[in-house]
């Protein structure tokens, strides 16, 4: 198979590992492995007001028991700022970013109010220049946004956009997918805290670790839509899509960090072995 393939596993170290990571990284790790492909590690760590070290020490330690091995140096987004920034920057000359002052409050009030569209909401688009001016006098924090009014304006519609996704979206979408970044509204392109955002990193990332595939859980299916977007409006190679369903726990439910699913290293410390898990998420021993 292909030699190109290159695929990564993007931790956020917002929490420990548990199951739902471990079948992740597998799935991306094992799809490498079958195309004689490569396979990357990013520390998505982007989010300082969540993002601990700890969390990134137990990322390592967490996939190398569970028999994962990837390429050095691994890619810490927290040591590349500046090409978000620039990517940022890029964005912004070309009119297609604005400046959002409202507050979490404001926007689910907007969200709440809009029945439908403009596709802006909540976020509401840009401010007159005069109000803005006042606002940025003030010293008010805001943060960046995608105008997707703007960007549609740019390429002439969103028609001809599309991505090819080899697994699934959560309604079994497949194949070659028209993009339709309106759902997610006026993405956050730089948050007012911490200047950068996520999707914005990733494709900076996905395109500079040359991703040929990027193999991750369902639940980012809509975020590909918004990602393939900004690839077209960077100018970006666009990966292949692999979206795996999500691990759910015996009572059904996806785990989640939030609804305290059991860590890896509490299965390890439990006395399962690596074997045992791996053959568990239906992976060979
Ligand atoms: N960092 C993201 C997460 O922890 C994953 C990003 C991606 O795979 O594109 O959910």
């Amino acid at each position: 198979m292909s030699a190109a393939f290159v695929t990564r596993f993007a931790p956020s170290p917002t929490g420990y590992l548990h199951r739902g990571h471990a079948f992740s990284a597998l799935t991306a790790f094992e799809a490498a492995r079958d195309a004689g492909g490569r396979f990357l590690l990013r520390i998505e760590d982007i989010d300082v007001t969540r993002c601990r070290p700890q969390f990134e020490a137990a990322i390592f330690q967490d996939l190398a028991w569970l028999g994962l091995t990837w390429e050095q140096p691994v890619l810490r987004q927290s040591d590349h700022l500046a090409d978000y920034e620039a990517a940022l920057s890029r964005l912004r000359a070309d009119g297609l970013a604005y400046r959002c002052f409202r507050t979490r409050r404001e926007l689910s009030q907007a969200a709440q109010s809009a029945p439908h569209g403009p596709e802006t909401a909540p976020a509401g688009g840009p401010l007159p220049a005069e109000e803005e001016a006042l606002l940025l006098q003030q010293g008010k924090p805001f943060a960046w946004r995608l105008s997707l009014a703007a960007a549609r304006d740019r390429l002439g519609g969103f028609d001809h956009l599309t991505f090819t996704e080899t697994g699934a979206g959560p309604d079994g979408e497949t194949g070659e997918i028209a993009v339709d970044p309106w759902p997610g509204g006026d993405i956050v392109l730089a948050r007012k805290d911490v200047g950068v955002a996520y999707h914005l990193a990733v494709v900076v990332d996905d395109a500079r670790q040359q991703i040929s595939h990027v193999v991750r859980g369902e639940d980012l299916f809509t975020a590909s839509h918004v990602q393939r977007l900004l690839q077209a409006l960077l100018d970006l190679p666009t990966p292949v899509y692999r979206h795996h369903p999500l691990l759910v726990g015996p009572d059904g439910k996806r785990y989640a960090k939030r609804d305290r699913a059991q860590t890896l290293r509490e299965i390890r410390q439990s006395g399962v072995t690596a074997s045992d898990l791996r053959r568990e998420l239906g992976f060979s021993a």
